[in-house]
């Protein structure tokens, strides 16, 4: 491609609004330009970056069984009132209606459609199990779009679906799944971890996400340092000592056990307005739970909070009111359902609690798969002390450390949260009706774009990974106008380009500075710099990623590159 011909708007300046080194250089090597909040062009540079992901992964899904499809963005409502999440999701889901007043959303992601698309073709366990993926652009209305394209409010997303007859099918394909992303980030030239992940608003239980290592994270993963062991901090357990419940401790909490209650049924129980019922925590490893609500006062999105209600509510007001109430200092909380000799196990959103500043996602995120069966007792923690740096690793391997991550892969079993209340069934082999068994697993396409580059990149610019590079060589004439230059570098361009190599050709009449500038900034593998010794066939060959360069014959270069 020559550079004069393409659009690659690179900027001296550091955008000031840009936080992130991803985000400076998308600006600045003209990757990207915002057209509004987490809304974005991408630039031919960037177009081409995102291609190459995107064959990558379609490689590894169809590796791993899966056909890819296309379904719509523009979805009525109707589907997604079947699942509940019309009145669930909350303001992240993007709404509109028609023009004869019908209600639609935008895909923020796909089970309802793929659910209710599959659910009238497949009627038998022969034709299971079925994956299906697709990629496209997604809409969520992000509380706080940032970071660029790594929280976009429109951006690109790898997502599958798996539907089996058994649940051994679904681990099978799980794990298939699994590898696939390793391989995907790996050949992005990507560090990251598979780390443990809370199932959150999208119900299931076994669930992993794949966390791009870097200090921009907006999550913290608690990893063994020698061990596989590795968690979303909200994951990761911690032991506590407790106290047993006094009397007015205990008059200080409803209890109840309502069995199956949606958001709505809790906050008619409690009394209480549905956005002020639940601020909340719980949790459950291993059979050892906590349970406690706190009342707040902010939106409530996903909450159907079913599993949870075979068990016990606690209704405690704020979260100063909770540690007020309960005589205790921040560092102290009380929970329910905790038989006496239960080990305690918390996570980051009771740690929010402690602060008093629990947030409406911690909470709601804490509700699904839950199980909880015991006889609620009040109890109170005494020396509550999360996951820390340095502590031996849950499974008894090594030690615990601390890194941020980027959330760029999650992989969920879902089961039949979806196929249940939207009536997806199959004929078993024995004739009878059952729910299709479900996995979902996505990815950031636009998002691993940023975090590739989050990854590779210097005080100058981007540092591709060749697999993902947008081109390969970038063939620079230090002066156009110069005819035994430009003669090579062309040569060159058309040479390379009949070799197989996506060359990147500076024609531009720029001075050889900002030409030099400009590649550091876009950041190709390989600079080819045709000069003064043109005429007698030589070039300087440059390595972006280690800044080695060296002169070397046009022919032996060919010799090279074979
Ligand atoms: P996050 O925790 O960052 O909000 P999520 O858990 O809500 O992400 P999922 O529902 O698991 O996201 O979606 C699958 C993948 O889509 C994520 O792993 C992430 O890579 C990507 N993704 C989600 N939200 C965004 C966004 N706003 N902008 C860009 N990519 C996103
Ligand atoms: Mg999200
Ligand atoms: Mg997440
Ligand atoms: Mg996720």
């Amino acid at each position: 491609m020559k550079q004069s011909m393409t659009f690659i708007p690179t900027l001296r300046e550091v955008p000031a609004d840009a936080e992130v080194k991803s985000h400076q250089l998308m600006l600045r090597a003209g990757f990207t330009r915002q057209n509004t909040s987490g809304v974005y062009s991408y630039l031919p540079l960037a177009h081409k970056v995102l291609k190459k992901i995107e064959q990558i992964v379609r490689e590894e899904m169809n590796n791993a069984g899966a056909s890819e499809l296309l379904m719509p963005a523009l979805q009525q409502a109707e589907l997604w009132q079947e699942s509940g999440r019309w009145y669930s999701y909350g303001p992240e889901l993007m709404r509109l209606k028609d023009r004869h007043n019908r209600e639609f959303a935008l895909g923020a992601t796909h089970e309802e459609m793929i659910t209710s698309l599959v659910r009238d073709e497949i009627k038998s366990y022969k034709r299971l199990p079925l994956s299906l993926y697709q990629i496209q652009t997604k809409f969520r209305d992000e509380k706080r779009p940032r970071f660029g394209v790594l929280r976009g409010r429109e951006f690109i997303m790898k997502d599958a679906y798996s539907f089996h007859a058994t649940h051994e099918s679904l681990d099978e394909v799980y794990v298939k799944m699994f590898t696939a992303y390793q391989n995907i980030f790996s050949r992005c030239g990507l560090d990251f971890r598979a780390v443990i992940a809370d199932s959150g608003a999208m119900g299931g239980t076994d669930t992993h996400e794949f966390m791009v290592l870097s200090d921009i994270g907006e999550d913290t993963i608690a990893y063994s340092d020698t061990s596989q062991y590795a968690a979303n901090i909200e994951m990761a357990p911690v032991n506590a000592t407790y106290e047993k419940s006094t009397e007015e401790q205990k008059e200080l909490v409803k209890i109840e056990t309502p069995d199956q209650k949606t958001i709505e049924e809790i906050s008619t129980f409690l009394n209480v307005s549905k956005e002020s019922c639940i601020k909340s925590v719980l949790f459950n490893v291993d059979d050892k739970f906590v349970l406690v609500l706190v009342r707040g006062d902010h939106e409530v999105n996903d909450i159907k909070v079913k599993n949870l209600f075979g068990a016990s509510v606690v209704d405690l007001a704020t979260a100063e009111e909770t540690i007020k109430a309960l005589n205790c200092v921040p560092g102290f909380i009380g929970p329910i359902n905790v038989s006496e000799d239960v080990e305690v196990v918390a996570d980051h959103a009771i740690s929010s609690v402690v602060n008093g500043v629990c947030g409406a996602n911690q909470a709601q995120y804490h509700f699904q798969g839950v199980n909880i069966e015991r006889d609620a007792k009040i109890t109170r923690f005494a020396d509550l002390r999360f996951i820390q740096e340095g502590d031996k690793s849950p499974d008894g391997e090594g030690t615990i450390r601390f890194a941020k991550g980027i959330e760029v892969g999650h992989v969920f079993k879902l089961g039949t949260r979806y196929s249940e209340s939207m009536n997806a069934t199959f004929l078993d082999e024995n004739g009878r009706t059952q729910p299709m068994i479900m996995g979902c697993y996505g990815i950031g396409v636009s998002r691993t774009l940023a975090a590739i580059i989050e990854q590779h990149h210097d005080e100058n610019g981007i540092v591709w990974p060749g697999s993902v590079a947008p081109f390969q060589i970038h063939v620079i004439p230090v002066n156009i106008k110069n005819d035994s230059q430009k003669d090579l570098a062309e040569k060159l361009y058309t040479q390379f380009t009949q070799n197989g190599y996506e060359v990147l050709f500076d024609d531009r009449a720029e001075r050889v500075g900002v030409k030099f500038a400009d590649s550091d900034l876009i950041g190709l593998p390989v600079r080819v710099t045709v000069g003064k010794r043109a005429d007698e066939g030589i070039v300087e060959v440059k390595i972006r990623k280690t800044g080695e360069s060296f002169e070397v014959s046009v022919d032996e270069l060919h010799e090279k590159m074979k």
